[in-house]
This record gives C-alpha cells, sequence and structure tokens, in this order.
C-alpha cells in the first residue's frame, strides 16, 4: 500500500485520497476569446512526462483538502506535498 503525505493529516493509505490530475495549469485570463481549438487544448491536454511531475491531489476520505504533490512517475514515489497556491519547490538535484 502506497502512502501518501497529506500536509494536513499526516501519512495516509492511498485509497483516502483521490486524483486531481496537473498541478499549476492557469486558466485562460478570458476564456471567451479562446478558439475551441485552444479551449479544447486547456481542458483536454496536458502533460505526459516521465519523471517529477506536479499534480493535485485530495485527500477525500479525510479532511477533504486539495493539495499538491510532485511524483516521480517511474517509481511512483512523493518527492514533496504543499498547500494549493504555494509555488512548485525546488528539489533538491531534481530534473523537470
Ligand atoms: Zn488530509
Amino acid at each position: 500500500m502506497l502512502l501518501i503525505d497529506c500536509p494536513y493529516c499526516g501519512p495516509r493509505n492511498e485509497n483516502e485520497f483521490t486524483y486531481g490530475g496537473q498541478a499549476h495549469v492557469p486558466y485562460p485570463e478570458d476564456p471567451y476569446d479562446l478558439t475551441d481549438e485552444a479551449w479544447g487544448q486547456y481542458l483536454f491536454y496536458r502533460d505526459n512526462q516521465q519523471g517529477e511531475y506536479a499534480e493535485r491531489w485530495a485527500h477525500a476520505a479525510g479532511c477533504r483538502r486539495w493539495f499538491n504533490a510532485i511524483r516521480d512517475t517511474r517509481t511512483y514515489k512523493f518527492l514533496a506535498v504543499y498547500p494549493m497556491g504555494a509555488g512548485r519547490p525546488e528539489l533538491a538535484g531534481g530534473t523537470r
């Protein structure tokens, strides 16, 4: 069982969490100005990279709060967790 370190509750089992997709995807400043293609890009297209990946998670069966995490997609290891609204932390020796 994978443990995820909720920044508010501490380590909990992964089955208490809900994945929320890629973190730090900015909402368009004026979505009405977007073409259908650009709106589709915003809604459906995300990075799909190996290695460190910033994600949104919710502790759905716990405190019900959202937070961001950096996870290595090759190993599933969580490298950092941080509150929503905080900037992505720099990891020592990390690659993006
Ligand atoms: Zn929590």
